[in-house]
């Protein structure tokens, strides 16, 4: 069962001085600062388990599966290189349950050991099947910078949830970015100078990436044979699978592309996939790196005049700001936030959505990308394949499981508000005050898809009008007695209503064809 190098002796000798206890680490929990981890003593046994349905509950990216099951069995090797006993049951061995509850069970069984500790899952289906384990011991999950309880109390008496408040608590807790009680630069958020489009001149410094060592080797041949049924490639893995590697790859952002994180945050490019992100949210949610200490280390560039501070401050409100607020909304939420469908969203998600075979440039881009690397980044999540979803009232359900396969970095507690939330605004506005809808303008101001389009971004009604267009303006129109008491979406109404009724009429006939398209499947899109 472990398969790794081991002491053998020194084991058996540690053991005897100990009421051994078995403490579980899951597979986005690879982190020696672990609350389960904590206090682990001579004799405790770490159990980590690969299971099949954790696999297989969405069809995961096959590279998504391999960085996972890498990562685990390198945060195996280490921790026994420290002289950890751990049993690490592999995806292929013949008694592996296949399941997290099952092999904890199985392990206490086959071990007799007296308590089982485990750190909370991060997600609540995993939350729910191991707190179902008779007697364990689950701790809080401390890897975030939101100390626990802290978002719930901020949270209580508030109508609205708003991630700009809720960013500058955190600011004022952490001391980041703080000029005495102000903020540094006098302003809390620098997202107006954020929105630039990215000039033909300028070309992205490549990421670091980490070719294969033999245990992902191993791994990846694992998962070709499989998970082969699975959509997108495996060739080409070369994320970080441990905490050394991964931190190399932020150390290298900062010093080449956090300088341009700011000003093209919203940008987007054909074949340009990385534009100048940091692509640290897989490892960063597998536990290889610390939130807070990527906010320091961003803010100590700006400190020492490396980089501006609209990048710095850009940077540290995603980690900062977004993704601690996601994570409080999920878990205020859960479990009913999974069922949530505010605006009535039914249409089944069309095939282009897993091959990327569609004549929409920027949706050929942006899933193509998504099948080769497991990555986009956000402006494409959010106004490229989510704004298409939202636009074209794709099933909130369908929609969450395609995010939740298709990136490395997807675990429900953050795919699922920026999906559902974020994108769909089927949360009702909980994540957002507005829902994030543009037509073809927005995606053609920021980015150079629209040029080699085989659609006409100037025009909306012809049969090759970009169908972002026909559907944005059919969108408002559909839901114009939800939006009239939002005032964010005042000025589109206003724009609607302002239109003569023949072109509304042509605008809605446009869409009609679109959404009739989308329905047999997308294949003619
Ligand atoms: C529809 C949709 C689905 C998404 N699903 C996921 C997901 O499953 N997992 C995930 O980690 N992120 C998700 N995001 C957020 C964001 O798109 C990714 O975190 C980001 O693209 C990852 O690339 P990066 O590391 O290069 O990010 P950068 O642009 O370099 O940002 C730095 C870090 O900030 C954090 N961050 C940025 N935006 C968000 C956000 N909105 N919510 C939470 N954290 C954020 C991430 O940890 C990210 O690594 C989603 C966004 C949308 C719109
Ligand atoms: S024209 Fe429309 S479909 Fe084509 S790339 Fe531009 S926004 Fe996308």
């Amino acid at each position: 069962m472990v398969r790794f190098a081991v002491q053998p002796a020194r084991q058996l000798e540690l053991r005897k001085n100990h009421v051994s206890a078995l403490r579980v680490v899951l597979g986005d929990q690879l982190s020696r600062r672990l609350t389960a981890l904590s206090d682990c003593a001579p004799g405790d046994v770490v159990l980590m388990a690969e299971a099949l349905g954790e696999c297989t509950y969405v069809p995961h990216h096959p590279q998504k599966i391999a960085l996972v099951l890498s990562a685990m069995r390198h945060f195996a090797a280490e921790l026994e290189a420290e002289g950890i006993n751990v049993r690490y049951v592999r995806l292929d061995d013949p008694a592996n349950t296949q399941t997290l509850a099952g092999e904890i069970r199985r392990a206490v069984s086959e071990l007799g050991l007296k308590e089982v500790i485990a750190t909370e899952g991060s997600e609540y289906r995993v939350r729910e099947d191991i707190a179902a384990v008779p007697g364990i011991e689950i701790r809080a999950d401390e890897r975030f910078c939101t100390p626990p309880g802290f978002f719930a109390r901020w949270a209580r008496g508030k109508t609205t949830l708003r991630m700009e408040f809720f960013y500058r608590e955190m600011r004022r807790l952490h001391g980041i970015l703080m000029e005495g009680d102000n903020p540094a630069g006098a302003k809390w958020n620098f997202d107006a100078e954020n929105r630039k489009r990215l000039p033909k001149t300028v070309r992205p410094p490549a990421p670091k990436r980490f070719p294969p060592d033999e245990i992902t080797h191993e791994v990846l041949a694992l998962v070709a044979a499989r998970f082969s049924g699975h959509y997108g490639a495996l060739k080409g893995f070369d994320y970080p699978v441990t905490a050394r590697d991964a931190a190399a790859g932020f150390k290298d952002f900062i010093a080449h592309r956090l300088a341009g994180f700011g000003d093209w945050q919203d940008a987007m490019a054909a074949s340009t996939p990385f534009m100048f992100h940091s692509l640290v949210s897989a490892p960063l949610n597998l536990g290889l790196l610390d939130p807070l200490i990527l906010c320091r280390e961003a803010e100590a560039a700006y400190q020492d005049g490396r980089v501006k501070l609209n990048a710095a401050e850009g940077f540290i409100r995603q980690i900062l700001g977004w993704r601690e607020f996601v994570n409080g909304i999920y878990w205020l939420h859960m479990p009913d936030y999974a069922s949530k469908n505010a605006l009535g969203a039914t249409r089944a998600l069309p095939a282009f959505y897993w091959t990327g075979r569609t004549r929409m440039r920027c949706m050929a881009d942006a899933i193509g990308q998504t099948l080769k690397h497991a990555y986009a980044h956000h402006i494409q999540r959010l106004m490229i394949t989510g704004n298409f979803a939202l636009l074209a009232a794709l099933h909130p359900d369908q929609v969450d499981e395609w995010y939740l396969a298709v990136y490395a970095d997807a675990y429900q507690w953050v795919e699922m508000p920026n999906t559902r939330g974020m994108a769909l605004h089927a949360d009702g506005g909980i994540v957002g005050s507005k829902p994030y809808a543009a037509s073809g303008a927005y995606i053609n101001r920021m980015s150079d898809y629209c040029g080699g389009c085989h659609y006409d971004v100037g025009d909306a009604v012809g049969e090759r009008g970009c169908p972002f267009n026909a559907l944005y303006w059919d969108f408002i129109a559909r839901h114009e007695a939800l939006f009239e008491h939002n005032p964010r979406m005042a000025m589109p109404l206003r724009g609607w209503r302002a239109m003569a009724p023949v072109k509304q009429s042509a605008l809605r006939s446009r869409a009609a064809t679109i959404l009739h398209k989308v329905e047999q499947g997308g294949d003619d899109l």
